[in-house]
């Protein structure tokens, strides 16, 4: 009857590493040690590597509490690299007569350290920036001193926004003003005028070639942003009037975000390699050919076009643009274009790692019942046969036979003839059944369409120490999939399968999809939690933005941020600590004033005092309380 000695191989961190798809979505980044402990290797030329579980508790007891957002600038700097090398690697093998000069566009993640991470990783290729508002334009402005890079302007415009480019333009960079409506121009023609100085511009593209998944609107005739085909023509013809065709220089397009499949990129980017041979011979200075953004990130390590992975890899997406705009200009014998694109996700995802911690449980283990008195209920008896009998050949039979007692039981309360306790034992076996019949189905290769719900509904909750509308409010609001892992214990076998619960009081506010092989998962596989052991989580992958969608829900705020960089001598140094928000602090973004809500509460108080409700000690640990919590971490941090 004993199945559960079952001789399984031992668990290892080979298995670890295969359950949770590590090599898929961490590669070359993220790995795991013998001891079980995930590793960071943040510039993979090199062999340094930064042990994430010695790096938290090392933060932790320095004071930084969880949950605490680490970022590995060198990742960054790689990303930025692999991209640009496989642009020339892309345009050696197909001969092409031009380069290519990417932009990061701000709006991915503006964090000011990862900013300047960026346009220094990028000096090299003259990487530039993207802007898609006029702060994020005065950041551009900013954050790049160099000549060389460009500066790409999209997004609404006013006459300032449009007036700030042209002027930059005279500090010898190249910044290109993008027509995202055709009434731009109008604004554009104001602004030059008014300051003497011609500009350069590009123009977005409405393509008919549309994305995929979640962003498939961002291109195509219902976008809210590009120009018609009939609109640009429209433009052309009035730069000619005023005698500007020399200042529309280049041409931008953006299908959307983490395009999963190579095919819609391939469709845009024959179409815009054509619009934009066409513009050249109506005469158009051009110069440039913007591909947007849209590189994907493979979320889930399985290579598929499942939303949250690609199937296509960095060297086929270069030289795919880089063999079609070659082909279009050939073709019409115009002269190749620099290439530029606007990867965000791709750049960004990758850098930051949010480490947070479980701070309970509530798991539901029944285990073995026992066996009613011969003078109980007869159902009650019925149930525990019905218990001992299941085995993995009558899983679903004993899944009828629970489910039906059960429900005779409450008909058997409502009618009188069972009390409050015997229902109790009722509930008992039934999910005692339920547990066992799940435990022999997880040896079955083929699991009851009827049975499927069980693993969820036995899950255990893991409460954790962060909000998700905080941190990654993406999973809330497009139910976007990120890698999340133990970040340590991986040399045991994970034996509890649970969802992920944060502190706000939202019941949204939960984690109940998972990374899989195919499709995503329920439940996530995790180590017993022990009370008084530290148990951490990493949420990986979510560099890219999750910090700025963030909001205040239930006032819980920036989290601790730190920054590391690998130094000279193989070792790294925390560059950047960023504390995060106060109580105080949140509670001043909603208007209130800490100082006036002390004196509120201290006048209570001393009334309590002096009607002798409170005492004087009593009232001394409430305002030393109140104080310190407005000083301290919005989350749950350890009283000493
Ligand atoms: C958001 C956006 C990007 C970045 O897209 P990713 O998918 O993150 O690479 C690039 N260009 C424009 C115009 C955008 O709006």
């Amino acid at each position: 009857m004993n199945d559960s000695n079952d001789s399984e191989p031992l668990w290892s961190v080979q298995r670890s590493v295969q359950l949770y798809q590590i090599s898929g979505w961490g590669d070359p980044y993220f790995t795991v040690n013998l001891d079980g402990q995930v590793v960071v290797r943040p510039d993979p030329t090199r062999d340094t590597t930064v042990n994430l579980y010695d790096l938290t508790q090392g933060l932790k007891d320095r004071g930084l509490d969880l949950p605490l957002l680490i970022r590995f600038s060198d990742i960054v700097g790689h990303r930025i690299r692999c991209l640009n090398e496989a642009f020339q690697q892309a345009i050696k093998e197909h001969d092409y007569a031009g380069t290519y000069r990417g932009v990061f566009p701000v709006k991915v993640n503006q964090q000011r350290h990862l900013v300047e991470s960026i346009v220094e990783a990028g000096r090299p290729w003259q990487y530039g920036l993207e802007a898609g508002s006029k702060p994020e334009l005065l950041i551009a402005l900013a954050a790049m001193q160099d000549v060389g890079g460009l500066i790409i302007c999209n997004g609404y415009k006013d006459q300032h926004y449009i007036e700030t480019a042209l002027v930059a333009q005279k500090f010898d960079k190249t910044v290109i003003v993008v027509l995202e409506r055709a009434d731009e121009l109008d604004t554009v023609l104001r602004a030059s005028e008014k300051l003497g100085i011609k500009p350069m511009l590009g123009v977005r593209a409405k393509l008919t070639a549309k994305g995929v998944g979640r962003w498939a609107d961002s291109a195509g005739d219902r976008a809210k942003f590009g120009l018609s085909t009939s609109e640009m023509v429209e433009l052309v013809d009035r730069l000619a009037e005023c005698d500007m065709l020399d200042s529309l220089v280049l041409l931008h397009f953006h299908i959307g975000s983490q395009i999963s499949s190579i095919i819609p990129l391939k469709n845009a980017i024959q179409e815009a390699a054509n619009i934009y041979v066409e513009l050249a011979k109506m005469g158009c200075r051009m110069g440039y050919l913007d591909v947007g953004g849209g590189l994907a990130i493979d979320y889930d390590g399985s290579k598929t076009d499942f939303h949250a992975s690609k199937n296509y890899g960095l060297h086929e997406y270069a030289a795919d643009i880089v063999s079609h705009v070659h082909a279009a200009c050939t073709k019409s014998d115009v002269a190749v274009p620099t290439l530029v694109s606007e990867s965000g996700r791709a750049v960004a995802a990758h850098h930051s790692v949010l480490v947070f911690e479980v701070v309970g449980t509530s798991e539901v283990r029944f285990g073995v019942p026992q066996e009613p008195p011969p003078e109980a209920h007869r159902l009650l008896k019925d149930m525990f046969e019905t218990y001992k009998g299941i085995s993995s050949k009558n899983v679903q039979e004993s899944w009828h036979d629970a489910s039906q007692a059960k429900e005779e039981a409450q008909n058997l309360f409502k009618y009188g003839y069972l009390g409050l306790r015997e229902r109790a034992q009722a509930e008992r076996l039934f999910w005692a059944c339920c547990e066992k019949i799940q435990e022999r189905l997880r040896k079955l290769k083929f699991v009851p369409e009827e049975l499927w719900h069980l693993e969820q509904t036995l899950s255990a909750i893991y409460y954790c120490n962060f909000s998700l509308f905080q941190s990654a409010p993406d999973i809330w609001a497009i139910d976007q999939l990120f890698p999340i892992i133990p970040i340590h214990r991986l040399t045991e076998e994970p034996t509890v399968t649970a969802r992920l619960a944060d502190l706000t009081c939202d019941s949204d506010g939960i984690i109940d999809r998972f990374i899989d092989v195919e499709d995503d998962k329920h439940v996530l596989e995790v180590h017993e939690w022990k009370r008084g052991e530290r148990y951490y989580l990493g949420m990986f992958l979510n560099g890219a933005y999750q910090e700025i969608l963030g909001d205040l829900h239930n006032l819980f705020g920036d989290t601790n941020a730190v920054h590391l960089r690998l130094t000279d001598d193989d070792n790294y140094e925390v560059r950047h600590v960023i504390k995060g928000d106060s109580i105080a602090e949140v509670l001043r973004y909603v208007e209130y004033i800490p100082e006036d809500m002390i004196e509120a509460v201290r006048r209570q108080a001393e009334r309590a005092v002096s009607s002798g409700r409170l005492t004087n000690e009593q009232m001394r640990t409430m305002m030393a309380h109140y104080e310190s919590a407005l000083r301290s971490y919005t989350y749950l941090t350890e009283s000493e």
